[in-house]
């Protein structure tokens, strides 16, 4: 089973910017087939840039996960994925890293195309990133042992990592591969098999990646891709009795839905990588320029779709008035337009409804007193695209500096001093990341402490190498991906105890 047989090619839907790169994979790929769904049904994924359809991908439904997860429990109780020698895994991963560099152009076109983020920031940012965590995953599958332990009485005590059993993944639509990568490599290593749901939003990159794995040698049944929607491919996922670990990415809100479907039914263990309102704060001995660009790359990366946003900019009274001015100018500055075009770093919002909430965020910030001071309306009459926007005079209790509000968006909020900054900055009900922009260590010492936070960046921001470890406090989720860290989410450790001597039981 090297080679996927049954590629979908029924689409070949060209791009208009590459036309040499189509649209292949647009079935689900369940037991190393592309096949349509039980049910017929196919759904559009749209272009951001117009909102014109891209292609009409099988729709998975209950039914389907149900087929998937059946290919994945084969695949793990047969074998042979968990049962090869770790060596064999890893070359396996390797191989697909290869690949994934080797169709740079594909991928980084399908993800532009599919959610419209800058296609430099996909082909030079994003995939490399991608191909890294594979390779910084493949190169852990051999190294992962267990230990022995000196017990009280006359016994041998050893723990070995097993493979946990078949993991449900459910990703969302802000980082479709990169989100693919930090899912799939970490329960590969560790021998699992896997049924992925993509996002409705961006179903076409993960699809593609799953079709280079099978070329890179993964055996059919241990990775299956079902497209789909939350409450119907998702929530059976989530909800399925055969799956034995479930890893969300998304909102807080469903974060809620899928742990308790988790419980209700066979109390599988979940992880969970939720939203956030993360604070940056700029203290009073900033090199003001160099702090608002910072601030700027924050909260606009993405078109400010990132979990770890730094959506709340806190700035000390004493630089404040001359940091609104210069983040005013680097707001307008900011370049906004078609993501196939070079230079340019804001395309558009992923879909109309997150358009529209977007814009009823920033309504909602004029009505409550905020002060806008660039931005604020849509951009131009096509597509999804919102004028990159600030607001001063930010307080807490707006909703603006509560909710994730995922678009271009920052809130200036002006502080006097440090403990009057750390409350502020822990008054949400999230607890993602946060950024320090400071030259004094103890400043920088006692802020990256005191934030209940899972990530503190000091004078850089959104730095996410393969081994640091991510993952939220609070609301913003449970346990931690990349890094030796996520390794324990796909193992369970079992505990072998037997009688040093004499061993029979009397
Ligand atoms: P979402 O959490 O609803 O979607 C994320 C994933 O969960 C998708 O694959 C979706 O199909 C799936 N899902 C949705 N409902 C489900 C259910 N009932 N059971 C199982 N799976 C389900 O997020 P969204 O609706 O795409 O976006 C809404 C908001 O979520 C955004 O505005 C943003 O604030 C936040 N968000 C956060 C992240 C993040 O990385 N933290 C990513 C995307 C969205």
């Amino acid at each position: 089973g090297r080679v996927v047989s049954g590629y979908s090619t029924s689409a070949g839907i060209e791009n208009p910017i590459n036309p040499s790169i189509k649209v292949h994979c647009t079935q689900l790929l369940i037991n190393g087939n592309f096949v349509d769904s039980a049910s017929g049904k196919t759904f559009p994924t749209y272009d951001p840039r117009t909102g014109d359809v891209i292609a009409h991908v099988a729709e998975g439904d209950a039914e389907d996960i149900d087929r998937a997860v059946c290919a994945a429990r084969k695949a793990f109780d047969e074998g042979p994925w968990p049962k090869m020698t770790a060596y064999e895994r890893s070359k396996v991963l390797f191989r697909f890293a290869d690949l994934l560099d080797k169709h740079i152009e594909e991928l980084a076109t399908l993800e532009t195309w599919d959610n419209g983020k800058p296609y430099e920031q996909s082909a030079k940012i994003e995939l490399p990133m991608i191909s890294r965590i594979i390779r910084y995953y493949a190169g852990w599958a051999d190294k992962i042992h267990g230990l022995t332990i000196p017990a009280d009485g006359p016994h041998l005590v050893q723990t070995i990592h097993e493979p946990i059993g078949v993991a449900g993944q459910i990703i969302p639509w802000n980082f479709p591969l990169l989100m693919f990568a930090w899912k799939v490599g970490p329960a590969l290593a560790c021998g699992c098999t896997i049924v992925l749901k993509s996002a409705e939003q961006t179903p076409l990159s993960a699809l593609y990646a799953a079709k280079l794995l099978h070329e890179a040698g993964l055996p059919p049944g241990v990775l299956n891709v079902v497209s789909g929607f939350g409450p119907t491919a998702g929530a059976a996922l989530a909800s399925h009795m055969d799956v034995d670990k479930l890893a969300f990415t998304g909102s807080s809100e469903t974060g809620k839905i899928v742990l308790e479907l988790a419980s209700k039914s066979n109390l599988k263990p979940v992880i969970l990588e939720l939203g956030g309102k993360s604070p940056f704060i700029v203290c009073k001995d900033a090199d003001v320029d160099k702090a608002v660009e910072l601030a700027h790359f924050a909260l606009f990366f993405n078109q400010g779709q990132c979990c770890s946003a730094g959506s709340r900019t806190y700035v000390h009274e004493d630089v404040h008035d001359e940091f609104i001015e210069k983040a005013k100018a680097r707001a307008l500055k900011r370049s906004v337009g078609d993501p196939f075009k070079a230079g340019v770093e804001q395309g558009p919002q992923i879909d109309s409804e997150q358009f529209e909430k977007i814009l009823r965020y920033i309504r909602s910030g004029i009505e409550s007193g905020a002060i806008l001071i660039t931005g604020g309306d849509r951009l131009g009459s096509k597509g999804f695209y919102i004028q990159p926007t600030v607001f001063t005079n930010v307080k807490e209790d707006m909703l603006i500096a509560q909710d994730e509000i995922f678009g271009p968006v920052q809130s200036i909020l002006k502080f006097r001093d440090m403990d009057e900054v750390i409350r502020r900055a822990n008054s949400t009900r999230y607890g993602l990341a946060a950024g320090v922009f400071t030259n004094d260590l103890d400043t920088a010492n006692t802020l990256s402490r005191a934030l209940k936070v899972g990530t503190v960046w000091i004078n850089c921001y959104d730095v996410f190498d393969a081994a640091i470890p991510f993952g939220g406090y609070k609301m913003s989720g449970q346990g931690r991906e990349k890094g030796v860290h996520c390794l324990s989410n796909y193992l369970q450790v079992k505990a072998i105890v037997a009688p040093l001597k004499n061993p029979a039981w009397i």
